[in-house]
């Protein structure tokens, strides 16, 4: 087995709605990003590419690269998803935690939960998806910026349950 962790922060700037788990939150304000600045997913995958000892998120999707400005993060999961296929790896589980004052993401967390097992051809029960304010203190508690950090836990693929 194998243990990945992944921890991410963007700022918030001018716009109107964040990216989180993949799903488009209305919100006052939006996130400064080179992709859509999904903390979630980018620290997701970085638990994941660091399980397998493949670097880190930066690595694989440089964040000066045209190709990957405003780009769906979901991309970057999927990408994972087939590393995680060729590497020979199921996903054991998947915790997520958002750290953020706001928006608050109660409403879309089963969506965010279906999104990232289909992204990971896996059951829903591996994935869980956490939020927790920043309880006013510092600068995620000033609502500068939005976090994440995810832990992942990997196991060898077994041809007979490979991707559940
Ligand atoms: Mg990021």
């Amino acid at each position: 087995m194998r243990v990945g962790i992944g921890y991410d922060v963007h700022a918030f700037g001018p716009g109107d709605h964040v990216v989180l788990g993949g799903v488009r939150i209305p919100h006052e304000r939006g996130i400064v990003a080179h992709s859509d600045g999904d903390v979630l997913l980018h620290a997701l995958c970085d638990a994941l590419l660091g399980a397998m000892g493949l670097g880190d998120i930066g690595q694989h999707f440089p964040d000066d690269d045209p190709r990957w400005r405003g780009a769906d993060s979901r991309k970057f999961l999927r990408h994972c998803a087939t590393l995680l296929t060729e590497h020979h790896w199921r996903l054991v589980n998947a915790d997520v935690t958002v750290i953020a004052e706001a928006p608050r993401l109660g409403a879309h967390r089963e969506q965010m939960r279906a999104y990232i097992a289909s992204d990971l051809d896996c059951d829903e029960q591996r994935i869980n998806v956490k939020a927790t304010t920043h309880e006013g203190l510092g600068s995620l508690g000033r609502s500068e910026g939005l976090a994440a950090q995810a832990i992942v836990l990997l196991a060898r693929a077994d041809a007979s349950k490979r991707g559940r």
